[in-house]
């Protein structure tokens, strides 16, 4: 540790997932001010997050902090080990302020609503002057996906896309988009046969033997595995853009095509794996962006527009979208459970022991690597959540929990909105649920299976369709009115009295 002086007069304060080493603060070193990062057992406990998630905190913020050593700061690190670590952000600010008689403290806007009322109130508290700052991190403020839709009937992600592509002039061509249209999703959905081959993925060896023997020592609770023994996510800036640049040139030419393509013993197939490197803020939206948007222009020979697209929608699109929301809805979303579910979790979310094919293989995975692409967490665990009318409480702390990437201002409005449709439609314009028939034509589960995904509701067969028809039957006083709900609801009414008694009778087994 750099020897620490008694003369600083600024406190600065970065949390664990602000380790954006381009930001403002760090443009030239100042001998007043004091750079403060903490490991907290309030962080580490708020939820039991996966081993590899807390490993990779930990380890990206020590190096973050070494770093900025190199480059001539003052840093003051506290391990969740130190003796003079009170485990809260309150108690030791509180004690540091008063320690190095500071006369300013400074935070980065926090990215979650809990931490964001915390820093004001202790800034409230403090006797000294206080300020917040950008993290310089996103395309757009907290507030600007609300103002751009306050106005307007609907707040689904589309138009704000579009605007933010005119606005950053992201694949257009002056006011068209490139390729003549705005969005290739309909040509994102192919199932994989094998071909193209996978490449394997950029797996990197960072030691972590000194975090995982702290958090051992601290006893923090956490679930899931770390057989590799080496942390194989980016930790640090020039890592990030080492994943990028091999995403680009190995991964990107088949990433729109593939994009909701489930294979077993595949969990990355031609996904990026940045998110992690992204929410902590070693690279930023626009970093990628740009070396996406730079590289397909470049090698149009061989990445078509769609691969393009389709990528740079999910971080322009989604990722900035899925914030604004979260700021727009909380802390209301926090609540929200408009279909009413109250049914636990059930016990294979946490051991993946179970003969659902498709689930044992997303869980198993979600276990072993702290990871799962977009499609397994909506269409397989989550769908299945819903099916099964669990508790959208339940469904956050598992998702909060389990994967390396997640934090609440993403997290939340993917599982309450996107996923479990707990905010009544602000996020998606149905549910999304579906029977064995999408799973069977996006993965190869369906095959390997104990259970028959033609099937309703004999012995073998599978339980997401009874399950389904059961969720549509049940929710029905709160989904009929809903247009897209129109066609399934008509196949529902004009179903056998016989038939659907069979099916009801098959999902109530396993809703038992
Ligand atoms: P890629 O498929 O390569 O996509 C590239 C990037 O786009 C991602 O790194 C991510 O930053 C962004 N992105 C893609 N989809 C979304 C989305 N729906 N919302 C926001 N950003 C998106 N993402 C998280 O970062 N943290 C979470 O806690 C999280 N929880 C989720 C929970 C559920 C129920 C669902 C359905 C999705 C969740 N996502 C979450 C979104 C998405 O699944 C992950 O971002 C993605 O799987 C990360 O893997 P990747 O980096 O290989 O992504
Ligand atoms: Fe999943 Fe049903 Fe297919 Fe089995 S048959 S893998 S449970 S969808």
């Amino acid at each position: 540790m750099t020897e620490i002086k008694d003369t600083y007069k600024t406190l600065r304060l970065i949390l664990g997932d602000q380790l954006n080493i381009k930001h403002s603060w760090f443009k030239e070193a100042n001998s007043n001010v004091l750079y403060v990062l903490m490991e907290v057992r309030t962080e580490t406990d708020y939820v039991k997050h996966h081993i590899q998630k807390v490993i990779g905190f930990f380890s990206a913020m020590r190096e973050f902090a070494e770093n900025l050593k190199i480059d001539g700061h003052d840093v003051y690190y506290l391990k969740i080990t130190d003796k003079y670590n009170e485990q809260s952000f309150e108690k030791n600010l509180s004690k540091l302020i008063e320690d190095y008689k500071i006369e300013q403290f400074e935070y980065l806007e926090p990215d979650e609503y809990r931490l964001d009322a915390l820093l004001q109130s202790l800034s409230s508290k403090l006797k000294i002057g206080a300020s917040m700052m950008s993290t310089e991190h996103f395309y757009t403020s907290r507030l600007e996906v609300k103002n751009f839709f306050e106005d307007k009937k609907e707040s689904v992600m589309e138009s704000f896309y579009r605007d933010m592509r005119k606005k950053h002039q992201i694949l257009m061509i002056s006011d068209k988009p490139e390729g003549g249209k705005w969005n290739f999703d309909q040509s994102n959905r192919k199932a994989y046969k094998g071909d193209p081959p996978i490449p394997t993925h950029k797996y990197f060896l960072n030691n972590v033997d000194e975090v995982l023997s702290d958090i051992k020592k601290s006893k923090i609770k956490t679930i899931g595995n770390f057989e590799t023994k080496t942390f194989a996510y980016p930790i640090n800036r020039s890592q990030a853009l080492e994943q990028l640049k091999f995403f680009c040139a190995e991964l990107l030419q088949y990433f729109g095509d593939y994009q909701d393509a489930m294979v077993s013993g595949e969990p990355y197939l031609f996904h990026s794996r940045l998110s992690f490197a992204l929410n902590l803020k070693l690279i930023g939206p626009k970093d990628v962006v740009k070396t996406v948007e730079n590289f397909y222009q470049k090698h149009k020979k061989k990445i078509h527009i769609s691969q393009a697209e389709g990528f740079i929608r999910q971080i322009v699109g989604w990722r900035e979208y899925m914030r604004g929301m979260y700021w727009w809805q909380m802390p209301e979303l926090k609540q929200s459970n408009f279909l009413n579910n109250n049914s636990k979790l059930p016990s294979f979310y946490w051991d993946a022991d179970t003969k659902m094919n498709c689930l044992q293989h997303a869980i198993q995975e979600s276990l072993d690597n702290g990871y799962a692409h977009h499609i397994q967490r909506l269409m397989i665990t989550g769908n299945y959540a819903l099916l099964n009318h669990t508790s959208p409480d339940e469904v956050d702390e598992w998702y909060l929990g389990i994967y390396v990437d997640a934090v609440e201002w993403v997290q939340l409005p993917n599982t309450r909105g996107m996923s479990q449709f707990a905010d009544g439609g602000k996020i998606a314009t149905k549910p999304y649920v579906s029977s064995a028939n999408y799973i069977n034509k996006m993965s190869d589960y369906c095959k390997g299976c104990s259970y028959d995904h033609k099937e309703k509701y004999t012995e073998t067969a599978c339980p997401f369709n009874s399950l389904y028809w059961n969720f549509l039957d049940a929710k029905k006083s709160l989904l009929r009115d809903n247009p897209r709900m129109n066609m399934m609801y008509a196949l529902l009414e004009k179903m056998k009295a016989e038939e659907k008694t069979k099916i009801l009778e098959h999902a109530s087994t396993f809703l038992d």
